[in-house]
């Protein structure tokens, strides 16, 4: 009896790894990506590079697009999601949608490797001027700006002289909801720190944080090297505002080490923004009836022993679609999503053969 592919949903670096290691262990591969293109927010918000070694983003996504392009075990269908599902694995049919039109297939299990979507800061009561002012920025138009390798002031088009980041927005605020700390911003501030100074030297670059959240290898790799080498300035604080002055923005708040309250010029101002759970992620969820944790993000079941398998059987979740995660966690997940997904449907053949 033929096994029924493993469907992956969501092109991103959790579903391609997942793809891959389904193949690697000799099962078939059914990715669906909604995009055109794979390799997920790295590739779509257009990342410069990524941790820690600063490693061209497109040159790291396209050594995992690689990995699986023209395996025969992996079936990949681009601009296609799941528009309904019936049964239940291993026999669950699927509706695909995509440019040929709807198609029914039957799988055998599915990982939800939906992803994340970037937090919206003007949700945030306009308090950091985000839609207001064009100098005020998030981390993934940094990103866009870094990639395009001219880093500079929107207002005016010339390079900035002073630029500072405000860490957890959009994170870790109970008013708005999202009480969760988003794990990246941290890092990725550090990073694009070290960046802009090293694309401009006269530049001066500030980061305003409540704490540094730098975990494991970041902290010498990141948070060090922002501070030591590339002289960037730490201010434990909070910002309370953004105003424009002329044609500078003034950052109000307070300082919370010195206990005095700051007002300081920049021209430039960074946000970073934190991780929510994704439309795509929310869609699956619906359409596969799958449990959302407290926080929005799917839910699964293990507790930190297993952190990929769903309350439904057959169903697996990997990356930012359960929770905020960074590229190691997305591909470590991956790949246990896809040996458990294996696993699963290796049970069931052993148990049809039995009963056969
Ligand atoms: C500005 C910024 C910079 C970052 N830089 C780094 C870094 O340097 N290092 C690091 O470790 N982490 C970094 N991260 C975190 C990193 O982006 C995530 O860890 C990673 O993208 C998660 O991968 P994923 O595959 O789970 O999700 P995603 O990258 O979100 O991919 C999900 C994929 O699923 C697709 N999809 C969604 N819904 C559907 C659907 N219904 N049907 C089909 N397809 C669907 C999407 O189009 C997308 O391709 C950064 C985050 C931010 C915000
Ligand atoms: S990683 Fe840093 S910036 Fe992001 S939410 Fe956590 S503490 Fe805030």
């Amino acid at each position: 009896m033929e096994v029924n592919p493993i469907l992956v949903v969501g092109g991103g670096p959790a579903g391609l790894e997942a793809a891959r290691g389904a193949a690697e262990l000799g099962y078939r591969a059914l990715l669906v990506e909604k995009a055109a293109t794979l390799g997920g927010e790295p590739i779509h918000a257009d990342y410069a590079t990524i941790t820690p070694d600063l490693e061209d983003a497109g040159t790291a996504m396209g050594r995992m697009i690689d990995a699986i392009a023209g395996d025969p075990l992996v079936e990949i269908r681009k601009e296609t999601t799941v528009v309904a599902a019936a049964g239940e694995p291993p026999e669950l049919t699927v509706t695909l949608e995509g440019p040929g039109g709807r198609e029914e297939v039957t799988v055998g299990a599915v990982v939800v490797a939906t992803g994340f979507q970037h937090f919206d800061p003007g949700r945030e009561t306009q308090l950091y001027g985000y839609y207001e002012f064009d100098d005020v920025i998030t981390l993934v138009d940094a990103e866009r700006m870094l990639k395009a390798g001219h880093f500079i002031r929107p207002s005016t088009g010339e390079p900035p002289k002073r630029v500072c980041f405000i860490q957890c927005v959009g994170s870790r605020d109970r008013q708005i909801g999202n009480v969760w700390c988003s794990k990246v911003c941290c890092g990725i501030a550090c990073k694009e720190a070290i960046e802009i100074r090293q694309h401009l030297p006269d530049c001066q670059v500030f980061i305003f944080y409540i704490d540094m959240r730098m975990y494991g290898f970041w902290e010498d790799q990141l948070y060090w090297r922002a501070q030591e080498q590339q002289k960037v300035n730490f201010i434990r604080g909070i910002v309370t505002e953004i105003t424009r002055r002329g044609d500078t923005l003034v950052i109000k708040g307070e300082d919370t080490t010195m206990g005095r309250p700051v007002e300081v010029a920049m021209d430039v101002v960074v946000l970073s923004v934190g991780m929510e759970p994704s439309k795509g992620t929310r869609e699956m969820a619906e359409i596969f009836g799958l449990p959302l944790e407290s926080h929005g993000f799917l839910e699964t079941v293990g507790g930190p022993l297993d952190t990929v398998t769903t309350p439904k059987p057959g169903f697996f979740a990997a990356g930012a679609a359960t929770g905020p995660a960074d590229l190691e966690d997305s591909v470590s997940m991956a790949g246990a999503a896809a040996m458990k997904a294996a696993g699963f449907l290796r049970r069931q053949a052993l148990a049809a053969a039995k009963s056969a």
